[in-house]
């Protein structure tokens, strides 16, 4: 069997910005649509889009039921950004949960609208040490977390970041900025080794020229 690397569901959102993060990192992703292709991965990057519309597609491809099993059954790890956090959340304000990976309550534009998105720069023991920019885009927020759910970043008195041991989740985009600790940290979280694989200065629209 080839060596498990991280995968990158690509339904619909933000996942090719993902993968060049982890092109970066020195990891080659794999692109999921399909519940097979769960097998190759040690870890899975759900990111961010729109979540009714991640959640309708996860269902019609029956990857959401595959991806629980990988969870549970072969010790999988998940990291949901933004709507991919909403989707990994056992309780979602006012709406059914999704996959129920990690014990907490999420509820959705909890900043408000697309014109209150924003940006803030922060530092994070253990994740990035030096001050990096973190992305808000219409933007969920953790109103409670119990059980084994730690966390690990607050904003606006909103938690914005909250891990277990194999299920992270963040309300932000680090995909979208320079900063590539999140996936550094993620890859080391699922057992893979990276290292600094950049090679160019970083721009906005980078992804577009690799895929
Ligand atoms: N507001 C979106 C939702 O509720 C999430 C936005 C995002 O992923 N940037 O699904």
């Amino acid at each position: 069997m080839t060596e498990k690397t991280i995968g990158v569901l690509a339904l619909q959102g933000g996942y090719r910005e993902h993968g060049a993060h982890l092109r970066d990192c020195g990891i080659e992703p794999v692109y999921v649509t399909r519940p097979e292709e769960l097998d190759q991965c040690a870890g899975l990057i759900i990111p961010g889009g729109e979540s009714s519309c991640l959640r309708r597609l996860l269902r019609g491809f029956e990857v959401d039921t595959a991806i629980v099993n990988a969870v549970k059954q072969d010790g999988m790890h998940v990291w949901g950004t933004c709507a991919g956090a909403i989707l990994c959340a056992d309780s979602v304000v006012g709406e059914e949960p999704c996959l129920g990976l990690i014990e907490c309550e999420i509820e959705r534009n909890i900043f408000g609208s697309q014109l209150s998105s924003f940006y803030e720069e922060v530092s994070i023991p253990g994740i990035c040490e030096t001050k990096e920019r973190l992305v808000y885009i219409r933007a969920p927020g953790i109103r409670r977390i119990w059980g084994k759910t730690r966390s690990i970043l607050t904003s606006h008195d909103v938690i914005t970041a909250a891990e277990n041991d194999q299920v992270l989740v963040t309300s932000f985009h680090p995909e979208l900025s320079e900063t590539r600790a999140f996936h550094f940290y993620f890859i080391a979280k699922c057992g893979l080794a990276s290292h600094d694989a950049r090679p160019h200065e970083w721009t906005r629209t980078a992804w577009m020229e690799r895929g």
